[in-house]
């Protein structure tokens, strides 16, 4: 089978279907514009809601003059004059007269084939196409009508008795391979002229024995020959007056008979022989059950099969052509689906190359109404066809868009989870930005945990809206599930983000603490007796010696109070005891880099020249009670100097090294680090710098750690201090001498 149905071959109008269309020509050949006709006629949507006619019989005995009669066709008839033959091939017209008004009884879409008659007599070509035409009736139409003359019946040598043995032959050849659903056939005997003499019963009794005769002379096939006529037929009989000698009463009963066959069905299940003159015709038994749209291209199929005398099989015919048109409805029904499909393929499509994953609104609303408009007018369309090979075909339909419509869900759910992602950790950034502009004092905890419930009901709602009803496949839950984790292991990416913004306040807090206590300590140094003035009351005053020891005091309380806030605050947004270990690791460590940049700081050499300078002058200048001296010759100048210089020198040594008074040992800064937490990662240790002391692998001891001056420093100092120191000295003895001068 191909594809020349409906409407292909030239552009046709009503015009070229004046007579009907000539479905075979005379050579043959099948008319391509048999599609176009009943489309034209508006039949090809009729689904079952169709008949189909044909008659048969001698040449000229008036066929299509009953046809034209009966349906008010066009078919061409021979002149009365001429007296040739018209009729050539196979004609079809639909029925122009109108049926039954009664609501429901009327038969519509009744089609009729005027058979090219044939005369036994004539050549052997004639019998071959006698045989082809029969063929093709029989498994298109559901009825046949037998045209003969009164005068030939019971003329059982005859021309028609030929046609009719031909009929029946062709009739078990043709219902052979589908023995089990044999459709059956009327066939439906006009006796033409018929006088009166006689009586239709008496007519209709001798066709039935001529009937019987010609089928118990056939030789069937095996299987089939105890098989009777009345298997395969139904017989009705009607007699027509003269035409030309009794024309009125011709056409009254020709009216009459019209009316049977355009009243429509009613189903009273008989079988076997039908009589009664007032039988509607047309019995749903005697339906071929192919679909209109497939007929042209069914009646193709078949007649190419008889034309090229192959074996003519039915149930393959059909099952070929369920093929054919399940495919082509296919291809009709996802011309909607593409155009309401496509845009949203092509949408996710352009999204994901410019990365940007959007989620299409209503999208499973839009699949969902594609994919049931789809499937239903597949089934409308489809299901008339072979049922096999329409529900394979549904299947087939179903798999094909199901796997767009799936790969638009996944897209979806794809860009939902990726946008969903987004929108969470720029939620809680925004939120924490929010925070901080606010003074700083944030739930970190409940921003996360209000964004994430956010962000899972978004991501549920999204993915409900893009469910495709009805399918198994769409269903999210193993989406939801990774997403769910994946909210989380970014959750505890931002929470680690938390942290080390946590970090770095408690870093920075803790170096502004330093800044302010540790410039103090330093500051007292200015001091010959730990501060100017006296003393407050009952505190034990401070001395240079425990300088290291109030400085290491001050940095470990300091760092201890950074590390309670510290543990308190991370543990309110759920970090784990790791991770505040390791947080707390670094803080020491950073902690004591900042104490040794302090430290460094003040230990600036012009820093410290002048601290020694002020500790050196208070000494020297001032009495035990911080009254300045005023020097007078008498007084031991050299040796207040001497003192006072050996005083402030012995800070130099004591300065240089980072020592407690009570252990006269560095302070133990390793033991207060403490070990790496076993979780630290490199990423933890990457901006930490070594510590002496404290890193196995440094070069650097702990002594070094603790080293604050090298002894080259340490003496270039003293050396400087001391020029500095005579100065003041010379000076105080130039006042000494200028005041006994006064
Ligand atoms: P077809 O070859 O069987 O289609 O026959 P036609 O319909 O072309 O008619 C052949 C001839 O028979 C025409 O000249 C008709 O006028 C004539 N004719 C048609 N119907 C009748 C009829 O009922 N009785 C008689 N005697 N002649 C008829
Ligand atoms: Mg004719």
């Amino acid at each position: 089978m191909n594809g020349h149905f409906a409407g292909t071959g030239k552009d046709v109008t009503a015009e070229d279907f004046e007579h009907g269309v000539q479905i075979i020509d005379q050579d043959k050949n099948f008319n391509d514009n048999l599609g176009a006709y009943l489309q034209l006629e508006g039949i090809t949507r009729a689904g079952f809601n169709y008949h189909l006619i044909s008659v048969f019989g001698s040449q000229s005995t008036g066929k299509s003059t009953l046809l034209n009669y009966l349906f008010g066709t066009h078919f061409g008839v021979m002149s009365e004059q001429e007296r040739r033959q018209t009729t050539k091939g196979i004609w079809m017209s639909k029925n122009k007269k109108e049926g039954a008004k009664e609501e429901g009884r009327m038969a519509e879409n009744i089609l009729v084939m005027d058979v090219e008659g044939t005369d036994g007599r004539e050549r052997g070509e004639d019998q071959d196409f006698e045989r082809k035409s029969a063929l093709f009736a029989l498994a298109t139409s559901e009825v046949l009508i037998v045209n003969i003359w009164e005068h030939q019946v019971g003329l059982y040598q005859g021309a028609n008795m030929g046609l009719l043995k031909t009929v029946f032959e062709v009739n078990l050849q043709l219902f052979l391979k589908d023995a089990k659903s044999v459709p059956r056939s009327l066939l439906f005997f006009v006796i033409r002229d018929h006088l009166g003499t006689t009586p239709l019963s008496n007519l209709q009794n001798t066709l039935i024995q001529d009937l019987q005769r010609i089928w118990s002379g056939l030789s069937k096939p095996s299987g089939l020959e105890k098989s009777k006529i009345e298997d395969y037929f139904d017989f009705a009989f009607v007699a027509l007056p003269h035409k030309i000698l009794q024309p009125e009463r011709f056409e009254q009963e020709v009216q009459k008979l019209g009316t049977r066959f355009r009243d429509g069905y009613k189903d009273p299940k008989r079988a076997g022989l039908v009589d009664e003159q007032e039988e509607p015709v047309l019995l749903p038994q005697y339906h071929r059950r192919i679909p209109a749209d497939g007929f042209p291209m069914y009646a193709r199929g078949i007649w190419e099969q008889i034309d090229s005398n192959k074996d003519l099989d039915l149930p393959t015919q059909q099952e070929l052509l369920a093929q054919f048109r399940c495919d082509e409805i296919s291809k009709e029904v996802l011309v909607p689906f593409d155009e309401a499909i496509s845009p949203l393929e092509e949408q996710q499509n352009q999204a994901v190359a410019a990365g940007k994953p959007s989620v299409i609104p209503e999208l499973g609303k839009l699949m969902t109404t594609a994919r049931s408009v789809l499937l239903a007018s597949f089934e409308v369309e489809a299901s008339r066809y072979h049922k096999g090979v329409y529900k394979r075909k549904q299947t087939e339909l179903e798999g094909k868009v199901d796997g767009r419509l799936k790969t638009l869900f996944q897209g979806q759910m794809t860009a939902a989870h990726k946008a969903g992602l987004n929108d969470f950790s720029e939620a809680v950034t925004q939120a924490v930005k929010t925070g901080q502009k606010k003074g700083g004092s944030y739930d970190f905890h409940k921003i996360v945990s209000t964004e994430k419930e956010k962000a899972l009901s978004r991501f549920q709602a999204q993915a409900q809206a893009s469910i495709v009803e009805k399918t198994p496949w769409s269903d999210y839950k193993q989406q939801l599930n990774l997403y769910r984790k994946e909210i989380d292991e970014v959750s505890s990416r931002l929470r680690q983000e938390e942290m080390r913004r946590l970090a770095n306040r408690s870093e920075r807090w803790v170096r502004a603490k330093l800044d302010e206590s540790v410039g103090l300590e330093f500051n007292k140094l200015g001091s010959g007796r730990g501060g100017s003035g006296a003393p407050e009351h009952g505190q034990k005053p401070p001395t240079e010696k425990d300088l290291w020891d109030r400085i290491w005091n001050v940095f470990t309380e300091t760092v201890s109070h950074a590390e309670t806030r510290f543990t308190d605050r991370a543990r309110s947004f759920d970090a784990s005891p790791d991770e505040v270990e390791v947080g707390l690791w670094r803080l020491r460590r950073k902690s004591w880099a900042a104490l040794r940049a302090k430290i460094d700081e003040e230990m600036m050499e012009g820093n410290l020249l002048l601290k020694l300078r002020e500790n050196f002058e208070d000494k020297f200048r001032y009495d035990e009670e911080g009254v300045p001296r005023i020097w007078r010759p008498t007084d031991d100048i050299e040796g207040m100097y001497t003192r006072a210089r050996e005083s402030t020198l012995e800070l130099i040594p004591l300065l240089s090294r980072f020592k407690l008074s009570r252990t006269s040992a560095p302070p133990p800064l390793d033991a207060w680090i403490g070990e790496a937490p076993s979780n630290v990662t490199p990423a933890d240790e990457e901006d930490l710098p070594p510590i002496g002391g404290v890193d196995d692998d440094e070069a650097k001891t702990l002594e070094d750690e603790m080293t604050i001056l090298s002894d080259a420093k340490a003496a270039d100092l003293s050396t400087r201090f001391k020029k500095t120191a005579d100065g003041v000295y010379v000076e105080a003895k130039r006042s000494a001498i200028g005041g006994v001068t006064q």
